[in-house]
């Protein structure tokens, strides 16, 4: 059984910021990842990501703010001294030396003579056991950079950062050590954060998300949570394809928020409202793609009662396989996108098609609609 105070607790960031000259990179902000959490730091380039990961690891001095490892202020601790280590993007691995030396290289300098057993259960960890009297030359990118969280784990930080540590990897390796990193975080337990500007890579490992924009962090949650109410338009575009309709507010009465939108209705749990509402008002109704059903006008009297709807026609549609994607044209959203799947092939919902677009109104979401759509 381990304990709180051997895993080094939650990692706290309190007012931290840093500016470069006149420019700010990361505005104050706070943070706390929770002890034994994968954190994942989520955002465009130069949205202050990697600068906030190096005031975490001590690289970066912040401007103003602290930064907390469980009880300990770990602010003016130099890197070395901080119980976390880091993992490159570029391994950084000694070409020289063989997997083994390049793993066992954090305990010799620390003067440990004996470093089979430990260096022996690390490789195994990145199951990389049989790859131990190899160079890194003569390995794959993934496995390098196995090497490169192996070595950065054996002197056991009580928090790994992880900057866009598989960022050199093509698509199909980068999805493999997506779920091998996830595995490693969950038998050693500690603490990872990693910044990466790939939503999909930080929705598939990570427990919780923190979007970064303009060196702010726009919003955290857990990645199901961000992908169904996203706060603002700008989460919502980050983390997938959203359709934004402008509606009037008629009615916000008990659970829900009625409204009006383009001559149709459409109702919004209030729950899932982060804009302040009132009757007479404006909010920014979103809803997913996939969440939408596509059905001919002729047939609407089939749609269940209860069901968000907007009538529309159709502008154009691509087979992608699993599915079809739609693009509609409606009175109150220009090129609504329709992802439709799962639905019988309709040889009538072609381009120019009149048809009816609904959706459940649990998965309507509604934003403030002083924000930019795109
Ligand atoms: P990327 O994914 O491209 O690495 P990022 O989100 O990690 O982006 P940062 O590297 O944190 O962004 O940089 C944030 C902003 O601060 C950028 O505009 C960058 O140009 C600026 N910046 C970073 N380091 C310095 C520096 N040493 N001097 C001046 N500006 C800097």
């Amino acid at each position: 059984m381990t304990t709180a105070q051997e895993h080094g607790g939650d990692v706290r960031l309190t007012g931290i910021s840093k500016t470069y000259g006149s420019f700010t990179a990361v505005h104050p902000l706070d943070l706390t990842v929770p002890q034994g959490s994968f954190f994942a730091l989520l955002g465009a380039s130069g949205c202050g990501k990697t600068t906030t990961l190096r005031m975490i690891a001590g690289l970066e001095e912040p401007s103003s703010g602290t930064v907390r490892l469980g009880e300990q202020d770990v602010t003016a601790l130099p890197p070395y001294k901080r119980p976390v280590n880091t993992v490159f993007q570029s391994y950084a691995l000694f070409p020289h030396l063989d997997i083994f030396e390049n793993v066992a290289f954090g305990l010799r300098r620390r003067g440990i003579k004996s470093v089979k057993k430990q260096v022996g259960e690390m490789l195994d960890l990145v199951q990389l056991g049989e790859q131990a009297r190899k160079k890194p030359h003569q390995l794959s990118g993934g496995q390098q950079q196995r090497v490169a969280v192996a070595r950065a784990l054996i002197n056991h930080p009580k928090v790994l950062l992880l900057d866009e540590p598989l960022g050199a990897l093509d698509l199909k390796l980068r999805r493999q050590m997506q779920l091998e990193l996830k595995r490693i975080q969950t038998e050693v337990g500690i603490t990872f954060v990693h910044v990466t500007h790939d939503q999909e890579e930080a929705m598939t490992m990570a427990d919780t998300v923190a979007v970064m924009n303009g060196g702010r962090v726009e919003q955290q949650g857990a990645p199901a949570d961000l992908y169904e109410n996203p706060g603002t338009t700008f989460v919502a575009n980050f983390l997938g394809t959203s359709n934004f309709i402008e509606a009037e507010v008629a009615e916000v009465s008990g659970e829900d928020v009625f409204l009006k939108a383009g001559g149709g209705k459409l109702t919004l749990p209030k729950a899932r409202c982060t804009a302040s509402v009132s009757a007479g008002g404006t909010v920014l109704v979103g809803v997913r793609p996939e969440k939408i059903s596509l059905t001919h006008a002729d047939d609407a009297g089939a749609i269940p009662d209860g069901r968000n709807r907007i009538t529309g026609r159709i502008a154009d549609s691509s087979f992608i396989g699993v599915s079809t994607q739609y693009v509609v044209d409606s009175p109150v959203c220009d090129a609504f996108e329709v992802y439709a799947q799962n639905i019988e092939r309709d040889t009538r919902l072609a381009p120019g098609a009149e048809v009816v677009l609904h959706w459940n109104p649990a998965h309507t979401f509604g934003l403030d609609a002083d924000q930019d759509v795109e």
